[in-house]
């Protein structure tokens, strides 16, 4: 049966977030893939700014990917701006511009995995579907005691299975909210707030004293680390970038980058192979970005080439040029460094 104290504590301790209260699904939506990896304060202005934008699914489905990815720039993991807009377009294309109610085929839709479909359907829907993510994994293995490691496919399934027959079939979608919230601000990693929590009377870990060491979980592989060649490569009050095409920050513009090596041979030769002859004017320090399986160590050079040469796959682009286009989180301080340069040259 449903934890009883859980939605009258939710009415009273909800918190107070731009997206909360509405049932449009689209907004849900919008709101929940932006959730994924990202603090909660940071997505709340550009969910704002998002949907003044793109209000509904016709609006973002019309879009150009690129305009999608510059208002996501900063968010990171931009291969969920890329699946919203191919979702709105089939959206747009088989469902006759409104979001599917039905569970499987909003599942299916892509960049739309089980924690996000049952968050829509139960949000907007009013549909039990347990969004289970890593707070409800949490708080549901302390309430119920589970002391094995929730990676493992068994133990999914039985903290799936706890948290269906807990569900509140009335208002599920506060129901997640709920002890989404709970595991956000209450139940957080580490030590809980046992003292604040509304679940505390019906709680096996908190009963235990073993709260802080669940759930259990075998420790992930720490990010592997990789050297990376910066070439700010300067023409004219123009700077040299490229769009990738890696699955890593695929659609994204960079400047030249040497991955696997960051030596000033590495770059030399990386801009030979490109066919340009540029000049090395000196190097502009360095720089660091974590990804979930890897960690960019960057250092930055700074190139002068004669002329504005065409380089294949590559576009020069002046000071508003360069701020127009989707840059990654990853080029903050090569961005900055390339914005100096071509200060620099406007003198
Ligand atoms: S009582 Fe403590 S451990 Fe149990 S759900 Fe609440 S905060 Fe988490």
């Amino acid at each position: 049966m449903p934890y009883p104290p859980l939605l009258p504590w939710y009415e009273q301790n909800k918190r107070v977030l731009p997206f909360r209260g509405t049932h449009d699904p689209y907004a849900v939506w919008v709101s929940e893939i932006m959730l994924q990896q990202t603090r909660t304060e940071t997505v709340a202005g550009y969910y704002t700014r998002f949907l003044r934008r793109f209000p509904d699914i016709a609006a973002l489905a019309a879009a150009e990917e690129q305009e999608v990815l510059k208002y996501w720039e900063g968010l990171g993991y931009y291969s969920r701006a890329r699946n919203l807009h191919r979702a709105a377009q089939i959206m747009a294309s088989q469902y006759d511009g409104q979001f599917p109610h039905d569970h499987e085929a909003v599942r299916a839709l892509p960049g739309i995995g089980d924690y996000t479909a049952a968050a829509i359907c139960s949000i907007a829907f009013r549909q039990p579907y347990p969004a289970i993510d890593g707070n409800l994994t949490r708080v549901i293995s302390r309430l119920h005691g589970v002391r094995e490691d929730v990676d493992i496919p068994s133990v999914k399934r039985e903290i799936a299975r706890l948290a269906e027959e807990n569900i509140d079939r009335q208002n599920p979608g506060d129901w997640n909210q709920a002890l989404m919230d709970i595991g956000a601000t209450i139940c957080t990693p580490g030590t809980p707030d046992c003292g604040r929590c509304p679940l505390r009377e019906l709680c096996d870990a908190c009963e235990a004293g073993d709260a802080d060491l669940l759930p259990v979980r075998a420790a992930a592989k720490p990010p592997l680390p990789v050297a990376v060649g910066v070439g700010l490569v300067v023409s004219e009050g123009h700077i040299l970038v490229q769009q990738r095409d890696a699955a890593l920050l695929r659609g994204l513009w960079v400047f030249i980058l040497n991955e696997g090596d960051g030596t000033r041979t590495g770059m030399d030769k990386r801009l030979r192979a490109l066919g340009l002859d540029a000049a090395f004017r000196g190097e502009l320090g360095e720089a660091r970005h974590v990804f979930t399986h890897r960690i960019w160590n960057m250092t930055l050079y700074h190139y002068e080439a004669p002329g504005l040469p065409p380089v294949r796959g590559c576009q020069w682009v002046d000071a508003a040029g360069l701020a127009a286009l989707p840059l990654p989180t990853a080029m903050k301080k090569a961005r900055e460094a390339g914005e100096r340069l071509l200060r620099e040259y406007e003198k």
